[in-house]
């Protein structure tokens, strides 16, 4: 144990704790480790993320503020599902907000802010290049989803709305998640599009101080994707809890039980 460590309070030992079994947990689901509807037993995860069992409902606790958890019966807790429908309410919901925000941040803007949103393009136009060279690669695709969520939190991140922030952090979470769940109609949604195309032109428009235009751009550039899912659906039907999680075979943390 390092000093640091043995220095700690219990309490900020099991904040500590709580802090990261609820960052892994979250990821896994986010990233479809744990699949929707999956129910979580807790004498099985302790072992997995080598937590006690009060850690562990602490963590799925917090989660159910995320809606990525719902508890069930007494004691315990599954996986949120996923519908088709909640994908396109999350859509609209994002459109509305993300358009009010980027109007804010033009508005309230300063040269950092300026600043913030020129570093997060050129970071997520140095990932799309890579990205469209090599699809396939994992670690690729993550790293361009931690910077296309940067470049996005970025543009809004002047909004003086602190709720409003909040918000899209929370809808920009929950599509990831369909996004890994869905990856192939995720890839086949972006063919034909030019992502960054897309983004330079959002950005020419904040830097021109034009919140109108950003908003019209932003609205088509996460609207542009949503016909391609809903015909999807539309073709597999209802995608049901377990349809949802067999649609992809995703690979499963070493030593992870699978219910
Ligand atoms: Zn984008």
């Amino acid at each position: 144990m390092s000093k640091g460590r043995g220095l700690m309070t219990g309490n900020a030992r099991d904040g500590t704790l709580i802090a990261r079994t609820y960052n892994e947990l979250k990821n896994d689901i986010i990233r479809g480790r744990l699949t929707p509807h999956e129910k979580l037993r807790v004498e099985h995860l302790k072992h997995d993320y080598d937590v006690s069992s009060g850690t562990l409902r602490e963590a799925l606790t917090m989660l159910m503020a995320d809606r990525l958890v719902v508890a069930e019966g007494q004691r315990g807790f599954r996986v949120r599902s996923i519908s088709p429908q909640e994908l396109l309410d999350l859509n609209r919901i994002r459109v509305l907000l993300e358009k009010e925000a980027i109007r804010q941040a033009v508005e309230c803007g300063d040269e950092d802010w300026e600043a913030g949103v020129v570093t997060a393009f050129h970071l997520l136009g140095k990932t799309t290049t890579a990205f469209a060279n090599d699809p396939e690669n994992p670690e690729v695709l993550e790293l361009w989803e931690e910077r296309h969520r940067a470049f996005h939190l970025a543009l809004i991140s002047a909004s003086p709305s602190e709720w409003l922030r909040y918000f899209l952090s929370m809808a920009y979470q929950q599509y990831e998640r369909y996004r890994h769940l869905f990856l192939e109609v995720a890839r086949s949604a972006s063919r034909g599009r030019d992502p960054h195309a897309e983004h330079t032109a959002i950005v020419d428009a904040v830097l021109a101080r034009d919140g109108d235009l950003a908003a019209t751009l932003v609205e088509q550039h996460i609207s542009a994707s949503i016909d391609e899912w809903a015909q999807y659906f539309e073709k597999v039907g209802m995608v049901g809890p377990d349809q949802a999680a067999a649609a992809e075979d995703k690979p499963r943390r070493k030593g992870r039980r699978t219910s």
